[in-house]
């Protein structure tokens, strides 16, 4: 009879294999099953890097044209897209052979094919040809992930009308896009195509851009985004694209509230309304695992499904759709597994918007804040008033601190800023140690850093800021 696994971790993406790698590093018999010929799921393979590789490329690109010629350096860019794309494909396969090295590091078994449950213990792998096999495991982890949602009327074929697969692979650079949803996905992605010569349309069901982040924030966004050429439509739904011989894509444009329908003409049309959790062929109506009202697997504190020993984590269950959030499910699971008191603290995960300048949020939005009745204070702090943001023509933006005002304690922040991805961390960290604007304050940051506005903004809950 075969051997029997600790733990067999259906899924490879950031939730699954991080999981895998601290199953094994916990000194766990650890196997993997993957469908897809690469590891490393959606992120490494058609989401954070191969997006990011494209955000980097094309902000540089656009910066050549546009910026650098202030800084004193006279350039003509030229765009060549097949090498771009190519820097993208070296950037996926760098990561996922990555992961692929590291299960062999930490002696994980990975199986290739579709992974159903048979029953608790029981896991059957089904590759693309040959026969089914069986694996024997104490505990089961889904990590299955999620995948984009469709709109009815409008068929994706991912050439002209594409999810965000097709989006980070178009050989050439559509002249006017039309982007479907003013979520992450969208203005991430309509900034690239918006870089590089696309004229973008955003059209979004709600009369607001990036749903969940505070307000304020997004409307600075939208217009710093209008001012680099998107066009937004506002409570405005797509009820239909239609195919021309010549290849135009007609939309058809209705108000989301009922109204007149317009006509628009573009070459390429992405869909972005989101992500739903992807639970198919892993058997779950057999073994009976329950799902929510969403599609999402059911899981308790501990990662547990309503079926003793499997478990699930990452898009597939409730919380935000994020990587990092995966990841840190992954972690904890594993340890919960061994017995330790895996834990994520789903009050303090940052995320962010990679788009020119970022977006990053972590905590309490101020729209949270009044909602809830906190009484808070707020410090912000713009980076025309940084010295390095001026040195590198990036005073686009601000911090914004957001406090108790009876405990000082830093509830929230917001960062629109060059690397606001990056600083965002020293507030998250902060945050987990519970500490106060104060604390954040009195903290020395180096000059000249960005940094430096963050504390400046902490400052302004205080007595206030030195610079403004
Ligand atoms: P996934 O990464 O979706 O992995 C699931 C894996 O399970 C896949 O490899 C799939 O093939 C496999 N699988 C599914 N069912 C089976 C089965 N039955 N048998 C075998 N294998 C199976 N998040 C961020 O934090 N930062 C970003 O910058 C970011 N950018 C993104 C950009 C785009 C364009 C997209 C689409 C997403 C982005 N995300 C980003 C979201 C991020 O990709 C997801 O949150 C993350 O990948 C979720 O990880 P996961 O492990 O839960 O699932
Ligand atoms: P999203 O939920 O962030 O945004 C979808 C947007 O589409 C919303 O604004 C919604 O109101 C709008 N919408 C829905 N139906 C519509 C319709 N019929 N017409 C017009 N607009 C409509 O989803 P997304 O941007 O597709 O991203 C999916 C997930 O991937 C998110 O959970 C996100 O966190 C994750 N992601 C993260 C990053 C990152 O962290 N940088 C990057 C990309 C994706």
């Amino acid at each position: 009879m075969a051997d029997t696994f600790d733990l067999t971790v259906i899924g490879t993406g950031p939730g699954g294999y991080v999981a895998a790698i601290r199953a094994a590093q916990l000194g766990m018999k650890v196997a993997v099953v993957e469908k897809w010929t690469t590891f490393g799921g959606t992120c490494l393979n058609i989401g954070c890097i191969p997006s990011k590789a494209l955000l980097h490329a094309s902000e540089l690109y656009e910066e050549a044209a546009h910026s650098f010629g202030n800084l004193g350096i006279e350039v003509t860019p030229k765009l060549n897209l097949e090498r771009m794309l190519a820097h993208k494909d070296d950037t996926v396969t760098a990561n996922v052979s990555g992961v692929e090295f590291l299960f062999k590091k930490n002696k994980i078994t990975a199986f290739r094919g579709v992974g159903s449950i048979a029953a608790p213990g029981r896991v059957l792998v089904t590759p693309d040809n040959g026969s089914a096999q069986e694996i024997q495991t104490r505990n089961i982890v889904i990590a299955s992930g999620s995948v984009s949602v469709n709109l009815p009327g409008i068929e994706v074929d991912e050439d002209r009308i594409v999810s965000s697969t097709g989006a980070i692979a178009f050989k050439q650079v559509p002249k006017r896009l039309l982007v479907i949803g003013a979520g992450i996905i969208g203005l991430e992605l309509g900034s690239v195509w918006n870089r590089l010569g696309a004229k973008v349309t955003v059209v979004e069901f709600l009369d607001r851009i990036i749903p969940g982040v505070d307000s304020e924030v997004a409307r600075q966004m939208q217009r710093l985004l209008q001012r680099q050429g998107l066009e937004f439509k506002l409570a405005t739904k797509v009820k239909s694209i239609d195919k021309q011989e010549d290849g135009t894509l007609v939309a058809r444009l209705e108000p989301a509230a009922g109204g007149d329908m317009a006509l628009a003409e573009f070459d390429a049309a992405l869909v972005a309304v989101g992500r739903k959790p992807f639970t198919e062929g892993l058997g779950l109506d057999v073994v009976g695992v329950a799902l929510d009202e969403r599609g999402r697997i059911r899981t308790d504190a501990r990662y547990q499904t309503n079926v003793p020993g499997i478990y699930a984590i990452g898009d597939v269950v409730a919380g935000p759709m994020l990587a990092h959030k995966a990841e840190d499910e992954g972690i904890a699971v594993a340890e919960i597994i061994a017995g330790q008191a895996g834990h994520v603290n789903y009050a303090v995960i940052p995320s962010v918007m990679y788009t020119s300048p970022e977006v990053a949020w972590v905590g309490k939005s101020e729209d949270e804040l009044k909602a809830d009745g906190i009484d808070y204070k707020v410090g912000k702090f713009p980076f025309t008033a940084n010295g390095r943001a001026k040195a590198m023509l990036a005073t686009q933006g601000f911090v914004k601190v957001l406090a108790d005002v009876a405990t000082d304690r830093v509830l929230g922040a917001q960062i629109v800023a060059r690397n606001a991805g990056e600083m965002i961390h020293e507030i998250a960290v902060l945050m987990e140690f519970s500490g106060s604007a104060e604390d954040l304050a009195r903290t020395t940051h180096a000059h000249p850093t960005l940094s430096e506005a963050i504390r400046e903004a902490a400052l302004m809950c205080g007595d206030g800021a030195i610079h403004i």
